[in-house]
């Protein structure tokens, strides 16, 4: 069994500015091929420091995967780290340095004496060209130990890691099996109730495995198959999901890169619906949600941020004594919300979202208490109330979420 280890490096995060996404990351990829790691190392930009947790994974791990300190600054010194312990030269990498020129000349700026840095790299290395930044992954076997260098930055990291770290990975391995795993989706159902429905499948399915993982977007499912060829993986994949969604289809919503936003949108659009909102403590967040789909624009007509009285009632319309007598946060205020924007924005649907996001509660009525109202003058309009956990950025996220639940549904 190989073991891997994660050094992630830099000084931003022990400080805690970033997370350290990228080590998340490289897990969940690690672990669908099925390779153990077994630590993550995080090391600040201090070459002593930096050599001494590569010169310790070295000791104890097969595989090394290092993530920044690549890149062209005084900081970054993963190079000198890895060189000073492995007495490997650097040398110049061509491509990388062409490709560094090549950016500088079309930007018309003058390339800086340490940006070449970023195209140095270790001598005999296989070197991944980086198809969306400078610095190239490396990959080279030292001493018994695979060492791999990737960029800090997360999006350069992760298309050398599926272009060519995977295929490497496997190489390495010398799997013959092919393996693929793909995510289902679920909205509405809590992530005990979902593991309590499928218990008797999920302790019983070796392949694929399958891995619940509750998200903040909902309960996803990972399946993972193992098989000789990616017909065969894909069969297995196939007949577990229909076993799962025998039990739990009524709450899928989607696969793999499929979001929740983006299915609403695709159901308005396929029933010829049009949406406006209405916002109060969500700010906004709802239909900047919506907006981060591609062709959100033949659904979403607009919205009213409508976060006091004076504008729920001069801008909206909502009748002064529904806001005198009821409160802002009540169902009545939530339905006419819903009900005026659609009119006033001339959509089919309208939605609204009026509440207590706290800290303080508002009108005696208690933090975390939300109203969503759905204006479908053709289909089912509806006014839930709801009583959301957490902080007042968590009540407002669950809010827009659950918006979005209620108009899949
Ligand atoms: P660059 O060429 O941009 O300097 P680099 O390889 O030197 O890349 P770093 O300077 O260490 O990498 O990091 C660049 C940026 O990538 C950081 O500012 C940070 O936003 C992000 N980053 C670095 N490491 C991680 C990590 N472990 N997890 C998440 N993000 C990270
Ligand atoms: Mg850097």
């Amino acid at each position: 069994d190989l073991q891997a280890e994660i050094v992630a490096v830099g000084t931003e995060l022990l400080l805690g500015q970033i997370a350290n996404t990228n080590a998340q990351w490289l897990s969940q990829q690690l672990a669908n091929q099925g390779v153990n790691v077994y630590r993550h190392t995080t090391v600040g930009d201090n070459l002593q420091r930096v050599q001494e947790a590569f010169k310790q994974a070295h000791e104890r791990s097969d595989i090394v995967i290092v993530t920044g300190g690549l890149g062209p600054t005084e900081d970054d010194l993963t190079r000198e780290a890895f060189q000073q312990l492995s007495h490997i030269p650097l040398v110049q990498h061509r491509p990388s340095m062409d490709k560094i020129q090549a950016y500088f000349e079309k930007q018309q700026a003058v390339m800086t004496p340490n940006n070449p840095k970023q195209a140095r790299v270790f001598e005999g290395a296989t070197v991944w060209l980086n198809p969306v930044g400078m610095a190239p992954g490396m990959k080279l076997t030292y001493d018994n130990c695979t060492w791999i260098f990737l960029p800090g930055v997360p999006r350069e990291m992760k298309a050398l890691v599926r272009e060519y770290m995977i295929p490497a990975l496997q190489q390495l391995l010398g799997k013959k099996e092919m393996i693929k795993s793909i995510v289902l989706k679920f909205t509405g159902i809590g992530e005990s109730k979902l593991e309590h429905e499928l218990q008797d499948i999920i302790h019983e399915q070796t392949n694929p495995t399958i891995a619940p993982l509750a998200q903040e977007e909902g309960i996803v499912i990972r399946l993972t198959a193992k098989s000789d060829t990616l017909q065969q993986a894909d069969q297995l994949l196939e007949a577990t999901k229909a076993k799962i969604f025998s039990r739990v289809g009524n709450y899928a919503y989607g696969e793999d890169h499929e979001t929740l936003e983006g299915k609403v949108v695709g159901l308005l659009t396929e029933q010829e619906h049009t949406l406006a909102t209405a916002e109060s403590l969500t700010g906004g967040a709802f239909s900047e949600k919506i907006s981060t789909v591609s062709g959100a624009s033949s659904v979403l007509q607009g919205g009213i941020v409508s976060y006091t009285n004076r504008v729920k009632e001069h801008v909206l319309g909502v009748p002064k004594k529904v806001l005198e007598t009821k409160g802002a946060v009540s169902k009545e205020c939530a339905e006419e919300m819903a009900m005026q924007v659609a009119n006033k924005l001339s959509s089919s649907i309208g939605i609204a979202f009026t509440g207590v996001a706290g800290p303080m509660e508002m009108e005696g009525k208690q933090v975390g208490t939300v109203y969503i109202a759905i204006y479908n003058p053709t289909g089912v309009s509806l006014v839930e109330k709801f009583l959301f956990q957490g902080d007042r950025n968590s009540i407002r996220r669950r809010t827009v979420l659950k918006g979005l639940e209620l108009l899949y549904r």
